[in-house]
């Protein structure tokens, strides 16, 4: 079973995908979290939220074999009690996406990522976990505009400017901010 949730920037997927990981492991289901190598904000090798929690996990790169590096972590017996827990799914290339839905027909995946890079643009991986999913869910939150208005776009903001086609290499929530799409057209002056 191939599960994706998305959110943008801040809505809180690291911190459920560490209290996933938590669960699982109080339960004695075994389960491998990943996730991006270029995400070292706070240091290589573990995932942390904002709000002060941190879970170990392996790193993927374009290059690696996802459910090979899965079959190396997990005992091979009772693989429909395990879980891989995908983290930054975003970067996951689309053969790697599509490795993964195959693999899911074993054991259970959920994949957090975003949905959209801040030039509004699919990830291409994203988009293809999105078509493939059996389940989708999005963490929804809110613009600083209003309690009303979801946030679902990225705005680079670069010296206080919004930047219209920012580098997308870049990562980290430091200067992107999550807002509604009227804030977004307006601040780029659509
Ligand atoms: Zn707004």
């Amino acid at each position: 079973m191939l599960e994706v949730v998305h959110g943008v920037m801040g809505s809180g997927k690291s911190l459920e995908a560490i209290v996933l990981a938590h669960n699982l492991h109080n339960m004695g289901r075994p389960s491998l979290l990943l996730s991006y190598y270029k995400d070292t904000r706070f240091g290589s090798k573990v995932v942390a939220s904002r709000l002060g929690v941190s879970w170990p996990c392996q790193v993927y790169n374009e290059k690696t074999n996802i459910p090979e590096l899965f079959a190396q972590h997990q005992n091979p017996q009772n693989l429909e009690r395990q879980t891989l827990i995908v983290e930054e799914a975003q970067f996951l290339t689309p053969e790697q996406a599509e490795s993964i839905h195959r693999a899911s027909v074993n054991y259970r995946v959920v994949c957090y990522g975003l949905r959209m890079a801040a030039n509004g643009k699919p990830f291409p991986g994203m988009a293809t976990l999105l078509s493939l999913a059996d389940s989708v869910r999005e963490i929804t939150t809110y613009c600083a505009c209003s309690q009303d208005k979801k946030a679902s776009m990225h705005l680079y903001v670069e010296n206080g400017k919004p930047v219209r086609n920012p580098d997308l290499i870049r990562i980290g929530d430091g200067e992107y901010r999550s807002v509604c799409s009227a804030c977004y057209y307006r601040a780029l002056e659509y």
